[in-house]
């Protein structure tokens, strides 16, 4: 099955989702937890996740990823944003076992001149702090582009955060295709080539989902500008190749393009169009 959806707003609630999910022709979608850039979460009504459990299995919906906010720096240099950091992220996850089919995805963080050494060290602090041996949701580390001091540019560095997680068992990886592209790795040359990096570094087993996107700016540029299917650098044979790549092809995808809804949705009928 086809797994294709797209990033929408949370403001009305899970069954809302699910029913902009079904309207736009997509059968997975992604959220934010909580404003990107402030931290207050609103309430999830028990009665609204019933509803959209209900609704999601009879129309086939499932996979919703939540994206913790943009805030969230795990590798902060000041211990009160590491904190919003540890408790944000204990926060959401306890909410997601809710959920059903939920995984949890976020940007590892930014070392802020602290080296990238002492920055994965931080961010698996948090993990320790943060994921629970009981809990169920996946944590999903994202590749990132590498701009700023980012971490999760490079395969090794999330390997690394994996491997001092205690709670490593929960751990995955979302990759993104404007990121992994800007961060230097060209999935438009040698795409089976980058997989192969992937595993021999990473694990494909560890692979959960990906945010299809295409980019404003050249490979390695590390600027993380994602724009909209076939308008970009990487064009929309770069995008077909991954949509039916054996190894991703099973994987939930999630456009994060610049688009509303009707853009979305036309991006997810030309993807289905495209999927051999
Ligand atoms: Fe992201
Ligand atoms: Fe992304
Ligand atoms: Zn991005």
């Amino acid at each position: 099955m086809f797994k294709i959806g797209s990033h929408i707003s949370s403001a009305g609630g899970f069954l809302a989702m699910g029913r902009t999910a079904e309207s736009i022709g997509a059968n997975v979608f992604q959220f934010f937890t909580r404003n990107p850039r402030g931290g207050a979460a609103k309430a999830w009504p028990p009665a609204d996740i019933d509803a959209y459990a209900a609704f999601a299995s009879e129309r086939g919906i499932g996979s919703p990823l939540a994206h913790a906010p943009y805030t969230l720096n795990p590798a902060a240099a000041k211990e009160n944003v590491r904190e919003f950091a540890r408790e944000t992220m204990s926060d959401d996850l306890a909410r997601l076992e809710r959920v059903p089919g939920a995984m949890y995805n976020f940007h590892p963080g930014s070392h802020v001149g602290q080296g990238m050494e002492r920055g994965i060290a931080l961010v698996a602090e948090c993990l320790n702090s943060a994921v629970s041996r009981d809990g169920a949701v996946p944590v999903l580390l994202e590749t990132m582009s590498g701009k700023g001091s980012e971490i999760g540019s490079r395969f090794e560095e999330l390997r690394e955060i994996i491997d001092r997680a205690e709670t490593g068992g929960r751990l995955g990886v979302c990759i993104d295709t404007c990121h992994v592209f800007d961060a230097g790795y060209d999935i438009a040359g040698k795409l089976d080539g980058v997989l192969t990096e992937f595993d021999r570094v990473v694990g494909l087993g560890r692979l959960r989902a990906v945010h299809l996107n295409d980019t404003k700016y050249p490979f390695a540029s590390h600027h993380d500008r994602h724009e909209r299917l076939a308008e970009g650098t990487l064009g929309i044979d770069v995008i077909a190749a991954v949509v039916n790549h054996p190894a991703l092809r099973e994987l939930p995808f999630y456009l994060e393009t610049p688009n509303e809804l009707p853009g979305y949705a036309r991006e997810i009928a030309l993807l289905k169009s495209l999927r051999a």
